[in-house]
């Protein structure tokens, strides 16, 4: 027979608000869930108490924390969720208290085997999180061979629900980190296609270039001449494809040649535009642009700012409608140069805007599809603005239209060395 000692009772409790308030502190999950079963162990005053977390992949229960001197043992034993005392309390999610439990045909004998004692009594609650069982909290062997009381019941119901939330944030944790794992090599290997495609690419489509360039100049009757021109028309866009792409894997891999030199900024607007006054005649648009009042060089990349800025005209042009307005300006802001392109075209749905400097993507609509292209020209920009420690944005608003911005710094403390001339 036990009497109740309300002393010992109020220190238990104590000791069990102590451990509770200890165990928020802990951020380690391993050393939480030990100190989880030694607390477990200490308070009901059991030989051993183990923690069990249900493994997806096994569908069997591991022991994630007993006692440590047997730690080695124990990580190579695996519960049957089926035909074990612990596997019931885990699918009927409810607590047990077996007496004897020797003779229940449950019973499961690898781990009194492996640690060598002899099972007296079990005491077990299942770790629940939000709804969800995700494992069980098991005492053995009160001291003195005492049976398992209330008490001990709901120390161990207390102690389990701050195990379940640890537990559950380590198995969080875990899939994150396979998933992010899993992300990273898809990324290695989409680059590396892209990287093997695009070289093997570009020499043969050099020799089709060249020598429908040549057989140009041998023909002489209009007819061939329009079908060689369709060829290299064709094959030039190609060629421009193929040159995003090893843009931007030259970007990834860091293997892109960044060639410095003074850049007159309101001839290369000039320059730009006037590359693309002849799709802005077909498409039916409005180009103009707006210089600096001042003629202001900056050291930089000529050839990579005019791929940065012309993909932006490209794309104002195209999505864009007949009679529309694209405007490419420069404005010198303290510190900065910026650079914009301004159009009246279908904008950029708000949901989209963080997404479209993403390499390959592209707006899912109608409207934009049927524009081709591969999802790449802006992450090329983005990428060859920060090559010149700049930044990119957008505001755009469906319907009426989208402004692209480029901020250049000016300052030398661009590793670049940046400067501003006046001519
Ligand atoms: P693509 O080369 O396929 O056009 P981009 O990376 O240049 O790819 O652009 C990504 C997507 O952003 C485009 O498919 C388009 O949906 C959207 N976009 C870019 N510029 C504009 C713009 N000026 N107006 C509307 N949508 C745009």
């Amino acid at each position: 027979m036990t009497f109740f000692d309300p002393t010992a009772y109020t220190k238990r409790l104590e000791r069990l608000v102590e451990v509770c308030r200890n165990l928020g502190k802990s951020e380690d999950v391993e050393h939480l869930l030990q100190q989880v079963v030694n607390a477990a162990c200490a308070l009901t005053g059991c030989q051993y108490t183990y923690l069990f977390v249900y493994e997806q992949e096994t569908d069997l229960l591991k022991i994630s924390a007993g006692p440590v001197e047997h730690r080695d043992t124990l990580a190579r034993i695996r519960v049957p969720v089926e035909k074990s005392i612990t596997g019931t309390v885990f699918q009927k999610s409810r607590p047990v208290t077996i007496p004897n439990p020797q003779s229940d045909p449950r019973f499961f004998r690898d781990i009194e085997r492996a640690l060598r004692y002899t099972t007296q009594a079990i005491c077990a609650v299942p770790l629940i999180f939000r709804g969800k069982t995700i494992g069980v909290l098991e005492a053995v062997n009160k001291r003195d061979r005492l049976p398992f009381d209330e008490d001990d019941l709901l120390i161990l119901e207390t102690l389990a629900s701050q195990a379940a939330i640890a537990a559950l944030s380590t198995s969080l944790m875990e899939e994150t980190r396979n998933a992010y794992e899993e992300a990273q090599e898809l990324e290695k290997m989409k680059n590396n296609f892209i990287a093997i495609a695009s070289h093997e690419l570009r020499t043969p489509l050099g020799l089709v270039l060249g020598h429908a360039t040549f057989l140009r100049e041998l023909i002489s009757d209009d007819q061939h001449r329009n079908q060689v021109d369709i060829i290299i028309r064709n094959a030039t866009r190609l060629k421009v494809i193929i040159e995003e792409l090893s843009n931007v894997n030259g970007f990834i891999n860091g293997s892109v040649r960044y060639h410095a030199k003074l850049i007159h900024l309101n001839d290369l607007i000039q320059k730009i535009c006037a590359q693309h006054k002849e799709k802005a005649a077909q498409n039916q648009i409005n180009l103009q642009y707006i210089l600096l009042e001042q003629d202001i060089q900056i050291e930089g990349d000529e050839e990579k700012l005019s791929i940065a800025v012309g993909n932006l005209v490209k794309n104002a042009l195209t999505f864009t409608n007949p009679h529309g307005h694209v405007t490419v300006a420069l404005e010198m802001l303290p510190g900065f140069i910026q650079i914009s392109v301004d159009d009246d075209g279908i904008g950029i749905p708000s949901h989209e805007l963080s997404k479209i400097f993403e390499r390959f993507y592209q707006v899912q609509s109608h409207l934009t599809r049927q524009h081709g292209g591969m999802g790449l020209g802006l992450s090329v920009t983005k990428s060859m603005v920060e090559l010149h420690k700049g930044q990119i944005w957008v505001e755009s608003m469906e319907g009426k239209g989208s402004k692209f911005f480029i901020l250049l710094p000016i300052a030398s403390s661009s590793n670049l060395d940046t400067q501003v001339f006046l001519r």
